[in-house]
Formats: C-alpha cells, sequence, structure tokens
C-alpha cells in the first residue's frame, strides 16, 4: 500500500456540522491556509478533521503532541541498520511529500523549538528544511497544516508565541448545544433521543462546576462512552458514574456534588 493510501480515510466519519465550520474550513482548505481547531477536550475537533479529510479525499495524518517531541520526532532521523545509516521520514515530512493534510494534535505541549520547525510550511515558502539531512523539501500543493489548542489548558509559562498563532485562521469548537449534543449521543449510541438528552442535561450540571472545582467539563467523549455503557444495558447511573464522574474528580465533595446530578436523572 503506497503511503498515501494508508493514510486515506475510506469511510465517511460521521460529523454533526454545528455552525458552518464545513464550508469555512472548505474556503480554508482551498487557499491552503493553516488552521487552528480551538476547544475543549473531546468536543468534536478530531472527528471534524476526520471528516473533512474524507470530504477533500485527502490523506491525513495525525501527531499527538507532548513535551518530550524533538523537532526530530516531526521531520524525521537517521536509523542505524544492518548496511549503515538510513533516513527516515517523520509524519510532518511524509505530510509535506504525499499531500497530506497533517493535524498536529495539542501542539502547545511541544517545546518551543519544536514548535518553530512547521513556520515555513505556514507561509509563501511551504517549504521544510530537514537539516540533518541537508534537504529542502517543497510541500505538495495538497498539504495542509492543521493544530488544535485547547484555550483552558494554557498558562503564561506554556502558550503559543504570538509569531506562531498567527500564522493561522481559528476555528472555534465547544461542546454543541444540547438538541444537537443529545443527536450525537444517540447517532453514535444508539439509544433512544429521551435517553441521550438525560445525559447531556447531566453533562450541563457538571459543566458548570468548571472552575470551581473542576478544571473541565464532561466532554461530548465521554457522554458517548456513557451511552455505549447504557445501550450495552449496564445501570444508568452506574455507568454515569463510570463515565462522566470518576474519571473527572478524585475530590469527594465533587463526586458527591456529580453523583448528585447523576440520581436527579437516573
Ligand atoms: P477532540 O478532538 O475535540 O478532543 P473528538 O473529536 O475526539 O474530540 O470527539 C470526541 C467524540 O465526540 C467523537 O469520537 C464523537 O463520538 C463525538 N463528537 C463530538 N462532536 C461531534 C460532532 N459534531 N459530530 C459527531 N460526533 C461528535
Amino acid at each position: 500500500m503506497s503511503d498515501r493510501e494508508q493514510f486515506l480515510i475510506s469511510e465517511e466519519p460521521y460529523y454533526r456540522e454545528v455552525h458552518k465550520e464545513i464550508e469555512l474550513y472548505e474556503a480554508a482548505y482551498a487557499v491552503r491556509m493553516p488552521l487552528m481547531l480551538k476547544g475543549p477536550t473531546g468536543c468534536g475537533k478530531t472527528r471534524f478533521i476526520e471528516y473533512m479529510a474524507w470530504k477533500l479525499g485527502r490523506p491525513l495524518i495525525t501527531v499527538a503532541c507532548n513535551e518530550d517531541m524533538t523537532a526530530s520526532d516531526l521531520i524525521g532521523r537517521f536509523l542505524l541498520d544492518a548496511n549503515g545509516t538510513r533516513w527516515q521520514d517523520g509524519p510532518l515530512t511524509t505530510a509535506a511529500r504525499i499531500g497530506a493534510i497533517c493535524y498536529l494534535d495539542e501542539v502547545v505541549e511541544a517545546r518551543q523549538d519544536t514548535t518553530v520547525v512547521i513556520h515555513p510550511l505556514t507561509d509563501h515558502r511551504r517549504t521544510l528544511l530537514l537539516d540533518k539531512k541537508g534537504e529542502l523539501i517543497s510541500a505538495h500543493p495538497d498539504f495542509q497544516l492543521v493544530i488544535s489548542y485547547n484555550p483552558g489548558y494554557q498558562n503564561l509559562m506554556k502558550d503559543l508565541k504570538q509569531s506562531t498563532k498567527q500564522r493561522f485562521g481559528a476555528l472555534d469548537f465547544d461542546y454543541p448545544s444540547a438538541d444537537i449534543e443529545s443527536e450525537i449521543i444517540a447517532h453514535e449510541t444508539g439509544l433512544e433521543q429521551e435517553a441521550a438528552s438525560k445525559l447531556v442535561q447531566i453533562a450541563h450540571r457538571g459543566r458548570n462546576l468548571k472552575g470551581h472545582g473542576l478544571d473541565e467539563g464532561i466532554s461530548t467523549r465521554l457522554l458517548v462512552y456513557a451511552g455505549q455503557l447504557v445501550a450495552k444495558g449496564i445501570d444508568p447511573k452506574a455507568a454515569c458514574q463510570m463515565t462522566l464522574v470518576r474519571p473527572l474528580t478524585d475530590d469527594p465533595d465533587m463526586r458527591d456534588t456529580l453523583d448528585a446530578a447523576v440520581s436527579t436523572f437516573f
């Protein structure tokens, strides 16, 4: 299988549009604008980029960024093998060569000296320097860079530099309105709309506690987990405790508060 084929998404991912983001993305892709998807964890950013890659018929290469990541992890490195040394492209280089959409998830986690390697790919140059190899590659015309960014996590010590931020257009994501979120949960889990809607109402209670004891609200992803357990016949209360309460906090008072919200509905 060629590199390009293995990164193509063959089946249409389910994505429920929330506010014209598909049209905006298509226009941005048409001019190959680098994009930043902003929003809390588990609100649909990854699903959206999978859907767009499928819709545009482009390969998608996703990289989960972390603080130990070096520029070589993105660009590539020389490896030792029986015949000596061999160059291996990193995911960013592969994406630039084959014309993929490269999605750098949580890029802010990466060190700043790692982040700057993407700069020449995000302006008119559209190039990537493989410094260790002594090669300058020009990105394939189809290549696009997309990063995700969770505004909630940032602090002064750890944020993207303005010189990086201002290379991207941005789309805001958030948990969808109650109607749409219930529709998503019902679709993803096979639950009836009514049960899905109860889960969403519990999430709303939990989200109100953000900043008042909880660092993050209950994500759409966790609601999908809850729905999947309920659809399997698990008692809804136990399912909610396992997926909507326990993962979020270890604080006994917070757990009591969230458990009480669950008991209101189930
Ligand atoms: P993020 O990348 O923002 O952390 P994901 O894209 O992984 O979050 O979303 C988590 C889950 O929530 C998805 O796997 C999907 O089941 C569901 N989801 C969230 N928003 C949508 C949406 N608009 N359409 C379809 N599914 C969604």
